[in-house]
């Protein structure tokens, strides 16, 4: 039987110059199958590596992020798989669709898991469902496990841990050595994460998950009646991350009465307790702010201009200072009053008074024929 997959498929029986050949399971992570094959062979994936590959310290590195070339082929000579195989392992061709390309110097790369490296040990950037490694013959991490938008297991429904439930360490199988051959074991303190206890996985997280999923899968996305490219949908739903969080920290203010009128929760969320980059963030402080960002992809650009117009808010109030909007929050942007307009505002609130919806409606259809020709 072929196991499902989503990213890639795995490899069948293979002919390895190992003595115990690990085939890649599918949606199985490139770095962490090597800890795997090292495990297996009895020896230290330190040792593994720098047989592998004298003088690069991968460990200290997002092996994840991708391996040239001529690595790739040194693997594939010793493991018996395929470098296309291998790479498809690797989070580099999931990056480039977001596009993103990956650098191995730069800390973050968007929508990508941040290890936070110090030497070997790391900061998190890793997350597991103790339901899968339990279902599993040989518990392996999956691929998805490093993307910032998947919070829960879609297998089992459950909402995904990125910490040891017993002693909290973040999870570095990296550091794992013989005589442990598992990689559902915690290398801090030895528990095996397989009797960790999961929460149920909540509905809005989830269903940001699968959408984007699909978005990367099929190679483009919808935002109300637009079609956008992969890398414009998630532009978009990053800048939709950015003012949810930006609504979260002053939720008085009229931007959170917009972003709520769309449906997001932003008096039920508390701002990061660290205000750390999203790709850094805990698991469940994730989770939240995706669910509202769902629920402004959802609702689409129409609505987010009339919620803007009823909430009175200003063109600054969208643009966030920021240099490149995606494209049809641009418009909307545009269509806004900026302070210099003639638009009387309220001599109490300084605030602007919202339009008719009768000109709401004209400025929309305006928008319309404009968004059109961008997508
Ligand atoms: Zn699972
Ligand atoms: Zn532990």
């Amino acid at each position: 039987m072929v196991a499902s997959h989503t990213w890639h498929p795995g490899t069948g029986r293979i002919e390895s110059r190992w003595p115990v050949p690990v085939p890649l399971e599918a949606d199985e992570l490139l770095s962490t199958w090597l800890v795997r094959v090292a495990l297996s062979q009895g020896c230290d994936p330190l040792v593994l590596t720098g047989e592998l590959w004298p003088k690069w310290r991968v460990w200290t590195l997002d092996l994840d992020r991708g391996v040239a070339t001529e690595r790739l082929r040194i693997l594939e000579r010793m493991s018996g798989i395929d470098m296309s195989a291998l790479d498809a392992a690797s989070l580099r061709i999931i990056a480039i669709a977001l596009g993103t390309t990956v650098p191995g110097d730069v800390a973050v790369i968007p929508w990508i898991l941040a290890l936070g490296s110090r030497n070997r040990q790391r900061h998190g950037g890793l997350q597991y469902c103790p339901q899968c490694f339990g279902t599993d013959n040989s518990p392996f991490y999956r691929l998805q496990w490093r993307l910032a938008w998947h919070s829960c297991c879609r297998v089992h429904g459950a909402a995904l841990l990125d910490r040891c439930c017993h002693c909290t360490a973040p999870i570095e199988p990296h550091r794992l050595s013989p005589p442990q051959s598992l990689l559902s074991v915690c290398s801090s303190c030895g528990y095996d994460l397989r009797a960790c206890h999961t929460m149920a996985a909540d509905a809005g997280p989830l269903a940001f998950q699968i959408t984007a999923d699909d978005v990367v899968r099929c190679g483009y996305g919808k935002y109300g009646e637009f079609t956008l490219a992969t890398a414009e949908w998630f532009f978009l739903s990053r800048y939709f991350l950015m003012l949810v969080r930006v609504a979260v920290r002053n939720s008085s203010c009229n931007l959170a009465g917009c972003l709520a009128m769309l449906g997001a929760d932003i008096l039920g969320m508390r701002p990061a307790v660290t205000g750390l980059g999203f790709e850094l963030l805990p698991v469940g402080e994730r989770a939240v702010l995706l669910a509202a960002t769902g629920k402004l992809l959802a609702a689409g650009p129409r609505h987010l201009l009339e919620s803007a117009q009823a909430s009175s808010l200003r063109s600054a109030t969208l643009r966030q200072g920021l240099p490149n909007l995606p494209a049809h929050i641009r418009d909307i942007v545009d269509a806004l009053p900026n302070q210099s307009r003639s638009r009387k505002a309220n001599s109490k609130t300084g605030e602007i008074a919202p339009l008719p919806r009768k000109v709401v409606t004209r400025i929309w259809a305006r928008l319309q024929r404009k968004m059109r020709r961008i997508s």
